[in-house]
């Protein structure tokens, strides 16, 4: 038997329960690695510890340095911050991975194989924001701060063109807005430009566009694109665009990666509008997983779970609702399974 190796696996909510179990099922008939460490987060944790992130969740994955995790709901009120960001800071996952491919032949756009990388720690996102009194209105103005730093931009840019080079990609597009936020957006593109002199040309074509007009060229012609590249609030509207283009949510996986550990979930969130009713597409979550296998270097498993998804798709023709189908979640699950053990 080969090593097993320790992870954490928190099932989340809304959905999450429901396409965890899914991807366990896979993943044992595949007889993946993993020993799984459960731990609760999201509205599950607040249930458990009066916490959406329990400091158990946070040692066990300190340990592991490795996790599965389905979406987590925030709180609203009572002061919570988003769970999913928390993470990210305490583990400084600075790079986002969510590579989209059709998996789908037929629908509105064929042939899609793309790979976005969204900076994960600055930006906009760092949540400096507050208000501005104004006589009786307490919400006059409101501020946002964001930041991007050189060594932030250089971390995930390098990654970028790292995993572009050692993946066989073609290219890398820098997405910006420095016209208009010329200090906050043009140091991501600056950065992008020496890096690419001083390290990457010659090795991979780079070039750059503004994040306006590459969301009209990714809805007009996506296959002019290959590896997208960009800071945080963008990659966070870009990477649900070009989830768009392969069938929705359902198919987009997405990983977290920094120095200290990787965490593998669905780009999508809780859905609590499906929650419970067998409806929820695994294959965001599955995908997550044969992401998660290539992590430790089980690319032979990554690929038999891939083709097994790719034939219950395509030759079972057992599809979710949000394809198109009618197969419950544990009906395309069952399929799944029954390809992963007889081809
Ligand atoms: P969040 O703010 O956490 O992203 P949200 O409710 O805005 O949550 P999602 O939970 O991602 O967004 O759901 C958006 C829509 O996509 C919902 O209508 C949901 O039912 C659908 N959806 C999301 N994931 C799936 C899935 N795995 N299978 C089927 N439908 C899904």
């Amino acid at each position: 038997m080969s090593e097993r190796i320790p992870a954490t696996l928190i099932p989340g909510d809304g959905i999450g329960p429901e396409i965890v179990d899914a991807t366990l099922a896979a993943l044992d008939a595949l007889g993946a690695p993993f020993e799984w460490d459960r731990q609760v987060a999201g509205l599950a944790g607040v249930k458990a510890e009066g916490d959406p992130l329990p400091a158990a969740a946070l040692d066990s994955i300190r340990r592991t340095r490795l996790a599965l995790k389905g979406p987590l709901e925030t709180p609203s009120g009572g002061g919570y911050r988003s769970s999913n960001v928390r993470l990210r800071e305490e583990f400084q996952l600075y790079a986002n991975l969510r590579p989209v491919r059709t998996l789908v032949p037929g629908g509105r756009f064929d042939k899609i194989d793309l790979v976005v990388v969204r900076e994960n720690l600055e930006g906009l996102y760092i949540g400096h924001e507050h208000y501005v009194k104004i006589d009786d209105d307490p919400h006059a103005v409101a501020m946002a701060t964001g930041i991007n730093t050189r060594a932030g931009c250089r971390h995930i840019l390098d990654f970028a063109f790292e995993h572009a080079i050692a993946t066989g990609r073609r290219k890398v597009t820098i997405v910006h807005k420095a016209n208009i936020m010329k200090a906050l957006t043009g140091i991501f593109k600056e950065t992008a430009e020496q890096l690419y002199e001083q390290k990457y040309k010659g090795r991979i074509a780079m070039d750059t566009v503004i994040v306006d007009a590459c969301a009209m060229k990714l809805v007009i012609d996506p296959w002019q694109f290959d590896v997208l590249v960009t800071t945080n609030l963008f990659g966070d509207i870009l990477s649900d665009l070009v989830a768009g283009l392969v069938g929705g949510l359902g198919m987009a996986p997405g990983a977290n990666i920094g120095a200290d550990a990787a965490i593998f979930e669905a780009v999508h969130g809780s859905a609590p509008d499906i929650a419970g009713k067998g409806l929820a597409n695994p294959i965001a979550l599955l995908l997550a997983a044969a992401m998660m296998l290539e992590h430790v270097g089980r690319h032979e498993l990554a690929a038999r779970l891939r083709q097994a998804i790719d034939r219950t798709l395509n030759v079972d023709q057992v599809r979710t609702g949000d394809l198109g189908g009618r197969a419950s979640t544990a009906a395309f699950t069952q399929a799944l399974v029954a390809r992963i053990r007889n081809g």
